[in-house]
């Protein structure tokens, strides 16, 4: 397909062409939509179009969707049947799908740069978990947290990701490690949804360590705790607080088997499974997420190439968090070039979470991505766009075709790739959700 062959299929009868709520003319557009040529794995392709871009484009909105994807020549006889508040001339910018972040822990209490601190200062790991650190410093903080606490203390940085244009966002519960905790976490993600008017997909974390309660000198309950992870998911879930279920697959956390039970459990429920798999060690996580047919299998630095073709049949993403391997100065890195061969989609994300990546800045991570892990500024931009996406199940965003949300993103960029390649500056200059562009970034 060529672009001019998709945009012909486009052409619509004249009523359609004036009954848009909203114009966007003059604009370059990074689709990521296969109808306009772009596929990450046939570059060799002579068809196949980088990003899938169309330039000189014109985009119709309507009812919040997008309706029409066209040439600007093809709108320009119509645009006299528009008032001027429903046209936005965005002069030869970039439009981008709305950037999804697919892998958060935003919603947490307190904040861990003291153990930062004593670290670089010679405090090992031991001696901070002697004295209360790591995840259960997190786990204390966040019990002790009224909701309005937690909720104030989570929002700054839901609001850092959304002005880098972040539209939709995995939001996990992980640090109550009780029933009343998780609900807690998973209430005020939703109430970030809806007072930020963006998208939100939570995922019950339970499994994500054994709570101090759990742990002796003498035992190590781990398999009652799991038991407990169980009987709360199909609690928190009759209350609406849960869209999907993960865990931590680690031999400092869950063994594959402990996170099978909680996966039947999530099954029996219809819930999507996702894993934090393969990021210290082996032992199987995403085999497990692969014969859930799961969403996502998340981390993947010690991934082996058996595990990648499990994935690859069950369309399983993996999703690429250099944010911890940039905190924890890994140094193995996720086997990208086996995932290429193997087609797996690959999403990026922040995996914001206040031990080993502290992290709201999306456009950094691409960076990241290309820079440590030697992905492509193509690659890293449809991560936070269409995989991101299909990571989340959600198959009307993070592209840019007829059918989808309206979700966009704006930007004063000279091509798709600056996005990647600069650091620390935000070339956004628009935000629409839902066909509606934002009053403030
Ligand atoms: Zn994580």
């Amino acid at each position: 397909m060529n672009e001019s062959e998709s945009f012909n299929e486009q052409t619509l009868d004249e009523s359609t062409m004036t009954s848009f709520d909203h114009l966007i003319i003059n604009a370059n557009i990074a689709t990521f939509s296969a109808h306009y040529g772009f596929d990450l794995y046939e570059n060799e392709d002579p068809d196949s179009v980088p990003y899938g871009q169309l330039e000189n484009a014109a985009i119709g909105i309507k009812n919040g969707k997008i309706a029409w994807i066209g040439v600007q020549e093809q709108i320009v006889t119509h645009l006299p049947h528009y008032q001027k508040n429903q046209i936005t001339d965005v002069d030869g910018k970039w439009i981008t799908p709305g950037l999804i972040d697919c892998h958060t822990h935003i919603v947490y209490g307190g904040n861990r740069s003291n153990e930062f601190e004593a670290r670089l200062q010679g405090a090992s790991y031991q001696d901070i978990a002697a004295q209360g650190g790591g995840i259960v410093a997190t786990v204390s903080a966040t019990r002790e947290a009224s909701i309005e606490s937690l909720f104030t203390q989570s929002e700054k940085r839901l609001v850092a990701l959304m002005k880098e244009g972040v539209t939709s966002i995995e939001i996990k519960s992980g640090y109550g490690l009780d029933l009343d905790t998780e609900r807690k976490m998973l209430t005020v993600a939703r109430q970030l949804g809806e007072k930020y008017d963006i998208h939100v997909s939570t995922t019950y974390l339970a499994a994500h360590a054994l709570p101090p309660e759990y742990k002796s000198h003498m035992q190590n309950r781990a398999d009652d705790y799991i038991e407990q992870v169980c009987e709360w998911l199909p609690i928190l879930h009759a209350e609406g607080l849960v869209d999907a279920v993960d865990g931590f697959c680690e031999n400092i956390a869950f063994s594959s088997d402990q996170i099978r039970r909680v996966f039947e459990v999530a099954r029996s429920l219809d819930l999507p499974v996702k894993l934090h798999s393969e990021q210290l060690s082996d032992i199987g996580g995403s085999a497990l997420v692969a014969e859930y047919k799961g969403l996502s299998s998340d981390h993947l630095e010690h991934l082996s190439e058996e595990d990648i073709a499990k994935m690859a049949a069950s369309n399983t993403v993996a999703v690429i968090l250099p944010g911890a391997f940039y905190t924890l100065r890994d140094t193995k890195l996720p086997p990208i070039e086996a995932l290429r061969t193997h087609r797996v989609p690959m999403a990026i994300s922040t995996d914001c979470n206040p031990g080993t990546s502290p992290l709201t800045s999306l456009l950094l991570t691409m960076n990241m991505g290309c820079t440590l892990f030697y992905l492509t500024p193509e690659e890293v931009l449809a991560g936070s766009t269409v995989y991101a996406a299909q990571a989340l199940g959600l198959p009307n965003k993070g592209k840019i075709e007829v059918g989808c949300d309206a979700d966009l993103a704006l930007w004063d960029i000279a091509r798709p790739a600056d996005l990647a390649y600069q650091m620390g500056l935000n070339p956004i200059q628009g935000i629409m959700v839902q066909g509606q562009w934002r009053e403030a970034i």
